[in-house]
């Protein structure tokens, strides 16, 4: 929620709702962003968030758009992803977005760019938190991610939790995680977490579905599974535009509502920079302003 510019205020209400972008690539798209971002502010979204591209390819475009972002008065959190970088290169974008005002900071490993020849990356989450606490204290919120299915390089479900813990004990206070569609994955990890001792406030990644080959690929990607049944029901929507939105929709709504009723403390959605399928699920879950 935001009523003064750049900051953010007390909750209203307990539910965080929040948004995520990826930089555009140029002047039109950064237009079209600016007209997403209105129209989601329906949602009073306690903050928006921006990507940062594999390998720190976007590092000017991420805080170009959260500067705009920020000068357009909604709060703003940009990724920062470690990949091979420098504590001086990670030290002097810390300080670019204290300057910009910037309270919170979404803090990840990141992934190798794609192609060939990439290094792999040598470093982890838990390491860049450590670092953004030893450079600037308690100044940045810190987010970090968190993987209900397990994480795709991860040796198995006991070691991807033991990271998870000492990243959250290197001083991370709260966690959004990759998007999933069974919210028992959820469930079971937040019970695992619980019993780790783990209590910072976890979650739920919502990826809206309006596109089946990309949400496929991009599943695979990331190690989130689509239910048998649900990809079924896609597969057979696939040439559906309006039919795919449409369960989509419906689907996310109803997983949203349980997750809520379980007790998740927010929602995080990534938008992919488009407005309609997420405020399509908050509206049916009773979470737009009235006069939206
Ligand atoms: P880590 O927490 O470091 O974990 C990565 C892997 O290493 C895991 O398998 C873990 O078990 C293991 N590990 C962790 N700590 C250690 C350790 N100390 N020693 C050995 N192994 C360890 N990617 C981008 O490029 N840009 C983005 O903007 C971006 N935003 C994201 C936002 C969210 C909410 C989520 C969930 C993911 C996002 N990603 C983004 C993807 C993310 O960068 C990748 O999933 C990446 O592979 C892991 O990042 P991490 O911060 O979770 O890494």
């Amino acid at each position: 929620m935001t009523d003064t510019p750049g900051t953010e205020s007390a909750p209203r209400r307990t539910l965080r709702l929040s948004c995520e972008f990826f930089p555009p690539r140029d002047e039109g798209g950064l237009k079209s962003l600016d007209a997403v971002a209105g129209k989601l502010q329906s949602l009073q979204p306690d903050f928006y968030s921006c990507t940062y591209g594999a390998g720190g390819t976007t590092r000017d475009g991420t805080r170009e758009t959260i500067a705009r972002l920020l000068a357009q008065g909604y709060a703003a959190a940009p990724h920062l992803s470690i990949g091979n970088d420098s504590k001086e290169t990670v030290f002097a974008l810390l300080d670019q977005y204290r300057q910009l005002g910037v309270r919170r900071i979404v803090a990840l490993r990141g992934d190798a760019p794609s192609g060939m020849g990439a290094p792999r990356i040598q470093n982890n989450a838990e390491k860049l938190v450590g670092w953004i606490r030893d450079h600037s204290g308690t100044h940045f919120h810190l987010e970090v991610a968190a993987y209900p299915e397990i994480h795709p390089d991860a040796g198995g479900p006991d070691q991807d939790l033991e990271y998870f813990r000492r990243k959250v004990a290197a001083g991370a206070d709260s966690a959004i995680t990759q998007y999933f569609y069974s919210p028992y994955a959820y469930y079971d990890f937040i019970e695992r977490c619980s019993r780790a001792g783990i209590d910072i406030p976890i979650v739920p990644g919502i990826m809206p579905i309006t596109n089946f080959e990309g949400i496929v690929r991009f599943s695979r990607k990331c190690g989130a599974d689509i239910p048998r049944w649900m990809f079924k029901r896609l597969e057979a929507l696939a040439d559906d535009e309006a039919g795919l939105r449409d369960f989509g929709i419906d689907t996310l709504t109803r997983m949203c509502a349980e997750l809520i009723e379980a007790g998740a403390p927010g929602l995080h959605f990534y938008t992919l920079n488009r407005w309609g399928a997420t405020r399509a699920i908050c509206n049916r879950l009773g979470l737009l302003t009235p006069d939206s």
